[in-house]
C-alpha cells in the first residue's frame, strides 16, 4: 500500500489525509503539537473553553460538501446555529449597528442609512452570488499549476465576469457612497489579509457568503469542526501522531523517501506538507531543493499577524453580541500601519468574540468568555510590555463602550502574538493567516502546491492555493489529495 506522510494536522492536513485514506492510501499525520487543529486548537482553563484561532463559521456549503464526500453530514459531528444578529459593528462615537441575518431587514437597515442602497444591495449581491458560484465551485478547485487550466473560452468569460482586474475598493463604490455602509461591506475583505484597494473585486463573494449564506456557530466552539474531522479521519484509517516535530524531509534521487522527526523516522512514498510553507521549504529541505528562496519570501505580502487575548470574565457583559467589530478608529490609518509601514498600530481596530452569548458550555454560569483580536503587521517586535500596553488600550475602549468595569472582573487572562505563532506553528514572521490574497498572489501567482525538484513532495494549507481561512484550507487539502491520486495512483 502506498505510504503517505502528512506533516501537520490543521484543516488542510486533515482533509488531505482523510481523502487519501478513503481512496486506499496508508496515511500517517505527524503533528508537532500535542493536539490536532493547528491554528484552530482549543484550550480549557478555569471552566472556560477557548477557541485559539477561528471564530467565524462561514460558507456552510463547503463543510456540507466536505463531510458529504464521505457520506456524512456536519450534524453527525456538531450542531450548527445561525447567529442573529450576524454581528455588531461599533463605529465612531460608539454608534452600534447590528447586522440582521434576514436579508429584507438588512435591506431596510441599508435604506435607512442611504437612500437607494436597498436596491443596490440586491444588485450587488446578484453579482456577488455569481462570483461565489464560479469562485467556490470552480476556481478554488484549480491546483493552479499551469495557465492551461484556465484556457477555455467559458473560463475566460468567467474570469472577466469575476472582476479579477478591478479592486474591491473601486467595485463597492459603484453601489454605495455612505461611509458606514462602505465599512460594513469592506469588513469581510479583511479576512483575506489584504486591504480593499489591493483585493480583486472577485472577493465580493465573501459578502455573498456572509450575507446570503449566513454566519453560523458550531455549539461547543469552532474546535468541534476539528474534532469532527479527526473522528472522520480515524474512521477512514488515518493514523494521527502527536508530539512529532518534523526536522527533515530526506530526499533520494528526486524523491522524498523518509521524514525524520525529533524521535522517529517514517518511510514515505508521498509527502504532503501542511505546515507553514516557508518553514517546510527553508528548514525541512536542503537548500538546493527549496521551491523558493528567502528573497522570494521577503517580497511576499503576508496577511497580518494578530495580538490575541483570551479572557475569562466573572460576570455577563450585556452590551456585547457574539461577534463585535470595533471600527471606531481610523480604518485607513490602521491598514497603513499593517500593510505599508509595518508597525504597531497607534489606534488599533479590534474584534471581540463572546461565544458565551450563544453557548453556555464555553464559560461557567454567569460568566463571559471573551476572545480579543487586534490585526497587526507580521514581523513586529513582540514582548510582554507591548502586549500589556494594548491590553490597556482595548480595556479602556471596551469599558467605555460597555459602560461597566471589566478589568476587575477578569479571572483568567492569556495573551498570544507573533512569538507564539512562530513557536507553535513555525509561522514565517509570526503570521496568523498566511499570505494575503492580493491580485499578484492569487491562483498561479501563489506558492505552488508541488515542489519543482522533489517529484513526490506537495504543499497544502493557507500559504498555497486557494488561500487563507478555514474553508479554503480545507479545500486546499482536497485539491492536493486529488493531485497525489493523479500522479501517484494507488495501483
Ligand atoms: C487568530 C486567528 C483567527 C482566525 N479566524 C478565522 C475565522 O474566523 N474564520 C476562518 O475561516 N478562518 C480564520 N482563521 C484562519 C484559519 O484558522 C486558517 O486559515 C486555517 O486554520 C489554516 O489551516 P492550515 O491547515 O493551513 O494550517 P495550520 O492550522 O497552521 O496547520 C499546520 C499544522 O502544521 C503543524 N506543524 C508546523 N510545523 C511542523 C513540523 N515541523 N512538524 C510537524 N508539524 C508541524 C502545526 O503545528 C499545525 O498544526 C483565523 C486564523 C487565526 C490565527
Amino acid at each position: 500500500m502506498k505510504k503517505v506522510i502528512v506533516i501537520g494536522s490543521g484543516f488542510s492536513g486533515l482533509a488531505a489525509a482523510t481523502d487519501l485514506a478513503e481512496k486506499g492510501y496508508d496515511v500517517t499525520i505527524l503533528e508537532k503539537n500535542d493536539s490536532a487543529g493547528g491554528r484552530a486548537r482549543v484550550f480549557k482553563e478555569s471552566g472556560f473553553t477557548f477557541d485559539m484561532g477561528p471564530s467565524w463559521y462561514w460558507m456552510p456549503d463547503v463543510f456540507e460538501n466536505y463531510f458529504g464526500k464521505f457520506g456524512r453530514k456536519p450534524e453527525d459531528y456538531y450542531k450548527l446555529v445561525r447567529l442573529n444578529p450576524s454581528y455588531s459593528v461599533i463605529l465612531e462615537g460608539n454608534e452600534t449597528i447590528k447586522l440582521p441575518s434576514n436579508l429584507e431587514e438588512l435591506g431596510n437597515l441599508f435604506e435607512s442609512i442611504e437612500t437607494g442602497s436597498r436596491e443596490n444591495l440586491y444588485k450587488f449581491l446578484d453579482q456577488a452570488g455569481y462570483k461565489y458560484e464560479v469562485g467556490i465551485k470552480k476556481f478554488v478547485w484549480k491546483p493552479s499549476r499551469s495557465i492551461t487550466e484556465f484556457l477555455s473560452l467559458k473560463l475566460l468569460y468567467d474570469v472577466i465576469r469575476l472582476d479579477v482586474f478591478q479592486s474591491f475598493h473601486t467595485h463597492i463604490r459603484k453601489f454605495f457612497r455612505n461611509e458606514k455602509i462602505l465599512k460594513l461591506m469592506e469588513f469581510p475583505i479583511l479576512f483575506l489579509g489584504a486591504i480593499p484597494q489591493n483585493t480583486p473585486a472577485m472577493y465580493s463573494l465573501m459578502n455573498y457568503a456572509e450575507i446570503k449564506l449566513g454566519t453560523w456557530y458550531p455549539m461547543g466552539g469552532m474546535h468541534e469542526i476539528v474534532k469532527g474531522m479527526v473522528s472522520l479521519a480515524k474512521e477512514k484509517g488515518v493514523k494521527i501522531t502527536f508530539n512529532q516535530n518534523v526536522r527533515k524531509i530526506e530526499v533520494l534521487k528526486d524523491k522524498a523517501h523518509r521524514v525524520i522527526t525529533d524521535t522517529d523516522t517514517f518511510d514515505a512514498d508521498v509527502v504532503i506538507a501542511s505546515a507553514d510553507y516557508h518553514h517546510v521549504d527553508s528548514v525541512l529541505l536542503d537548500k538546493t531543493l527549496q521551491n523558493y528562496d528567502q528573497k522570494y519570501w521577503d517580497s511576499r505580502v503576508m496577511a497580518p499577524s494578530s495580538l490575541l487575548f483570551y479572557l475569562g470574565i466573572n460576570k455577563r457583559i450585556p452590551k456585547l453580541e457574539h461577534h463585535n467589530l470595533f471600527f471606531d478608529e481610523d480604518f485607513t490609518l490602521h491598514a497603513h500601519e499593517i500593510y505599508t509601514e509595518p508597525e504597531w498600530p497607534e489606534k488599533p481596530l479590534f474584534y471581540i468574540s463572546a461565544p458565551s452569548k450563544t453557548d453556555p458550555e464555553v464559560a461557567p454560569e454567569g460568566c463571559e468568555n471573551l476572545f480579543l483580536l487586534i490585526p497587526v503587521a507580521p514581523g513586529l517586535e513582540d514582548n510582554d510590555e507591548i502586549r500589556e500596553t494594548y491590553y490597556n488600550i482595548l480595556m479602556d475602549r471596551l469599558e467605555k463602550y460597555c459602560g461597566i468595569s471589566i478589568r476587575d472582573s477578569v479571572i483568567f487572562k492569556r495573551s498570544y502574538a507573533h512569538k507564539d505563532f512562530s513557536s507553535d506553528y513555525n509561522a514565517f514572521k509570526g503570521n496568523a493567516y498566511g499570505l494575503a490574497n492580493t491580485l499578484r498572489q492569487t491562483a498561479l501567482l501563489k506558492p505552488s502546491l508541488k515542489n519543482k525538484k522533489v517529484k513526490n513532495l506537495y504543499y497544502t494549507g493557507q500559504l498555497t492555493v486557494p488561500g487563507p481561512g478555514v474553508p479554503p484550507s480545507l479545500i486546499s487539502g482536497l485539491v492536493v489529495a486529488s493531485e497525489v491520486e493523479k500522479e501517484f495512483p494507488i495501483s
